[in-house]
């Protein structure tokens, strides 16, 4: 296991990466902007257990609802300039880095398993970048 910071920014940019604004868009608006799981879902179109499964992820990371949301209003704005390589195209996932199309359930796995190398250098920069913004130590 990672440090906290580091897991939890792996966490974003995964979704990032992948597209899932929505899955981003959720955890900061519950941890930070302090919306209620009902009105984020509701905004969203998606279940306000599904919001509450987003967030745990990301608290179970850091063990502590605090450190959780230090972490993501240190992070949020450089992982939400990060530019998704997978786009949904009429209903289909397609990876603009190898014009594969992809089964929305395999769009984690496969930028886990053939883009490791980016999502790992996307993941360090915003780590290095906080820390040495001391946003985040
Ligand atoms: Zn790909």
């Amino acid at each position: 296991m990672d440090d906290p910071l580091t897991e939890i920014t792996r966490y974003l940019v995964l979704k990032r990466l992948a597209g899932d604004t929505v899955a981003i868009m959720s955890i900061k608006e519950y941890l930070i902007d302090g919306l209620s799981p009902s009105t984020i879902g509701h905004k969203y179109n998606i279940s306000k257990f599904r919001v509450r499964g987003y967030v745990q992820r990301v608290v179970d990371k850091a063990r502590n609802h605090l450190v959780a949301e230090s972490i993501v209003r240190a992070i949020f704005p450089y992982v939400i300039e990060v530019e998704p390589i997978v786009l949904k195209v009429r209903g289909k996932y397609v990876c603009l880095k190898c014009d594969q199309q992809l089964p929305k359930e395999k769009v984690e796995h496969h930028i886990r398993k053939k883009h490791k190398d980016l999502l790992n250098s996307v993941v360090q920069e915003i780590v290095l970048t906080v820390r040495r913004r001391a946003e985040y130590m």
